[in-house]
């Protein structure tokens, strides 16, 4: 069971709090298409099998690629690998590129599902994310989308800004169950060095995030989202019954995958492998067919840790009988060892232990508890 994940790393902007790779300047587009389509050529190989079973392509703002380079890129990828005609292929789409044409030339390639960065409804909000959209085409793109035929709809938000009381947060969560959306993916704001809003916040001019607000608003999501039918199946995603994202779900449950492009990483169970980030660097180095990747072979010690910070975070929890069978019985004896010490944050279900809502606050420092 395969993924392959393809990174588009152009966006229209420089949203405020970004810490993904991306570049603003589009000029290398066109290179960047060409050396896409090599790497697919020279790692065709990696996954072991041309079958794959989910695609996604995710940036950067892939909805910033033109009619003629997704064909290319589609094209590319048809060459090497198949697919079932239901098989999940996701797109990530920023609302101010999803325009009726856009959304068309999608369907023609063949995504069956949208992954749209709305992040808020509050206008003032969005400006000072310095996002490219209005807030009336977070709403109007989704409609859009709908209307296009596409029935497979995921929505991101962000919390935790100074713009969104308990009372606003619930307001947009209300919006977004109203879009009738399948899946919706929440994440906590967090301000990371090197962005903008992070340079801010060092002169004085930006607030910490109140942590304590956040922790109010994770659990108000939880609770309005569980009410309005959707299911919290990993701490920052929530989707409706049989709408659980299947490619994300991989990385969770640690199958195997084939990352594409600037900054992609790829991961087969024994070895991790990270593309060179810069643009310029990817282009010239998968052209030359040279070093454009690093990788690390992952010890037993790192794949046991890996699974316990994943898993912990997902409703299929950490498995003793699969800890056993993967990694042995030294790792067993430890797992449970911790986990009696964490009753107050966890219940188990079968053999697997799942964070309850206090362990849901606090999930990557459990997680650390667990490790070896
Ligand atoms: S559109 Fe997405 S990837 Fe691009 S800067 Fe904004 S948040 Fe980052």
């Amino acid at each position: 069971m395969a993924g392959l994940y393809v990174h588009i790393p152009f966006c229209k902007q420089a949203c405020h709090y970004c810490d993904f790779h991306f570049s603003t300047n589009l000029k290398h587009k066109p290179d960047l298409v060409k050396a896409l389509c090599s790497e697919l050529a020279l790692r065709k190989d990696y996954l072991g099998t041309q079958h794959i079973e989910t695609l996604y392509f995710g940036g950067g703002t892939p909805s910033l690629l033109s009619e003629e380079e997704l064909t290319v890129l589609m094209t590319a990828i048809r060459g090497i690998y198949t697919w079932p005609e239901n098989t999940e292929c996701t797109i990530e789409c920023n609302p101010d590129d999803l325009t009726a044409e856009t959304l068309a030339r999608l369907r023609r390639n063949g995504f069956n599902r949208l992954s749209i960065g709305l992040q808020s409804f509050n206008e003032e909000e969005l400006r000072w994310m310095n996002r490219a959209h209005t807030a009336a085409e977070s709403v109007e793109c989704v409609k859009r989308a709908q209307e296009a035929g596409f029935s497979n709809i995921s929505i991101d938000l962000i919390y935790g800004s100074k713009f969104q009381n308990l009372q606003q947060w619930r307001e947009t969560l209300q919006m977004a169950v109203d879009l009738n959306v399948q899946h919706i993916s929440a994440y906590n704001l967090t301000i990371e060095t090197k962005t903008a809003l992070g340079v801010k916040h060092n002169r004085g001019e930006e607030p910490l995030i109140d942590e304590n607000l956040s922790s109010r608003q994770f659990e108000e999501m939880i609770r309005f989202l569980g009410a309005n039918g959707f299911e919290q199946y990993e701490i920052s995603n929530f989707a409706k019954s049989g709408y659980i994202a299947q490619h994300n779900s991989r990385y969770w449950l640690g199958y195997t995958y084939l990352g594409i492009g600037p900054s992609a990483h790829s991961y087969n169970g024994q070895t991790r492998q990270w593309n060179v980030s810069s643009n310029a660097t990817y282009i010239r180095e998968v052209t030359a067919n040279g070093a454009f990747y690093e990788t690390e072979t992952l010890s037993l010690d790192n794949r046991y840790n890996e699974y316990v910070l994943t898993r912990l975070r997902t409703i299929w929890g950490c498995d003793v009988e699969e800890i056993q069978r993967l990694f042995g019985e030294r790792y067993k004896t430890r797992f449970l060892a911790e986990a009696q010490k964490m009753t107050e944050y966890t219940e188990w279900r079968h053999d697997a232990l799942l964070l309850n809502g206090n362990g849901k606050l606090i999930a990557d420092k459990l997680a650390m508890e667990l490790f070896v």
